[in-house]
């Protein structure tokens, strides 16, 4: 941590020493006044790229110039489409082609992957989350239990927090594990815990899980194009996530689902529509349902071309950036961070996050000592400042340099931002 220095010249000098460097230009900043908003908010919606706009006109051209006939002879055929973004997806989220498929959004995915992955019975039919799980997850996993007759006040097992943070230590979920685990029928977990930042080890949660016999399902929202997540190699029995968060591909964006290949042609249950199908028998419009390979096999409808455009752009980047870069370059751009935050304003924030990096992202979550009204004015005054992060009630901020496309100097801002807070003299100290 020593290496690091509180210095423009030295934080500008660290991003033209970048090999990464090039890829911000790739991006649309946000405007400031005259300049560029520090935007620390690629947990909650990346940054569109600049690629995206022509390959949205491309897809209203081709559908112009060729109506019908775009589903074969576009730019980028409609029917095949979800293809073109297979390998792609699957490098970011380290899964095989076959394992991963771009559709929908991802509430939707974790009931359509629940409807094959969450078979309670009677002895077994408990969901394990943690305590502080994305609202949208803790209602799809109540909703299930009870769609199948059980009580979410029983079923559904919360696991708190036990670090000073709120983190969740391995231990806690090995003992949780321990206690429940012949009662438990899934595990669904986060990659990337969306309120601290917290980074889980997703093979040793999936090792665990197994040996109780549960089934295990990762929410990647906030891991995909984050962290590494090796999806494969873990051996999660399924997985989702949305697209439009560290992977930039826009609001509302199609989303992705895993589904491991041990379960490729297994007799599960699931829900199923046409272009779930094999393709080169689909249009025969036979009523039997023969299914694709792999994930594939869970898709329903035929895909939204203009929500999967900004997709395919958006993975290519990643593509050419490549997984492993980017993470290296997110640990020390947050490692900055954090730096910052510890030698210059540890008397003003708390950081909630774990300290090791492997166990967390790109994030930061800081709460304000002073509480939560000096954190919405730290919040309000950063805004006003052009320095973006996220405020998460009831007193969490959170900030994410996204080393697609932040810059040191985006940090040292932020610190800088800070600073002048309270120098105005707010009431910035815990009372
Ligand atoms: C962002 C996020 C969601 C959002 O769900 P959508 O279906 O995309 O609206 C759900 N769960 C988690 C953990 C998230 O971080």
């Amino acid at each position: 941590m020593g290496e690091y220095i509180f210095d423009r010249a030295w934080a500008r000098a660290q991003d033209a020493a970048d090999p990464l460097r090039d890829f911000r230009g790739e991006f649309l900043i946000p405007p400031h006044g005259e300049g560029e908003q520090v935007y620390l908010c690629g947990n909650s919606l990346g940054l569109q790229p600049r690629a995206t706009r022509q390959a949205l006109l491309d897809e209203l051209d081709d559908w112009a110039r060729l109506g019908v006939e775009g589903h074969v002879h576009g730019r980028h055929p409609w029917l095949p489409y979800h293809r073109e973004v297979r390998d792609a997806l699957a490098e970011v989220v380290g899964a095989r082609p076959d394992e991963v498929v771009a559709m929908n959004t991802l509430t939707v995915n974790l009931h359509l992957l629940m409807a094959s992955f969450y078979r309670p019975t009677r002895e077994r039919h408990a969901i394990l989350i943690e305590r502080n799980a994305f609202p949208s997850d803790r209602h799809a996993v109540a909703s299930q239990i009870a769609f199948h007759g059980f009580d979410p006040d029983h079923a559904l097992i919360e696991l708190d927090g036990d670090e000073p943070g709120g983190a969740i230590s391995p231990a806690a979920i090995e003992r949780a594990l321990h206690e429940h685990g012949p009662r438990i029928a899934l595990v669904l977990w986060p990659g990337v815990q969306y309120l601290t930042g917290q980074a889980f080890d997703l093979a040793a949660i999936a090792k665990l899980a197994h040996a109780q016999g549960c089934t295990v399902g990762f929410d990647l929202a906030h891991a995909a194009g984050n962290v590494e997540c090796n999806l494969h190699d873990a051996g999660a029995d399924f997985a989702a996530w949305c697209s439009y968060k560290y992977l930039n591909s826009g609001p509302g964006a199609v989303a992705g689902a895993f589904v491991h290949e041990r379960h490729a042609g297994a007799e599960l249950p699931r829900f199923e529509g046409w272009w779930g199908h094999r393709e080169d028998t689909r249009f025969q419009m036979r009523p039997e349902f023969d299914p694709a390979p792999g994930a594939d096999a869970w898709q329903l409808s035929n895909p939204p071309i203009f929500s999967l455009a900004p997709v395919r752009v958006s993975l290519e980047i990643f593509r050419r950036a490549g997984m492993p870069r980017l993470r290296e370059r997110s640990k020390r751009l947050t490692g900055y961070l954090e730096w910052l935050i510890r030698t210059r304003l540890d008397d003003v924030l708390e950081i909630l996050t774990p300290a090791e990096p492997e166990r967390r992202g790109a994030q930061l979550s800081v709460r304000v000592r002073a509480g939560r009204d000096a954190g919405r004015s730290l919040f309000d005054h950063l805004a006003a400042q052009g320095v973006l992060g996220d405020w998460r009630e009831p007193d969490v901020l959170r900030l994410s340099p996204a080393p697609l496309y932040n810059r040191f100097e985006d940090c040292l801002a932020l610190a800088e931002s800070v600073l002048a807070w309270r120098a105005g003299g707010a009431s910035w100290l815990a009372p």
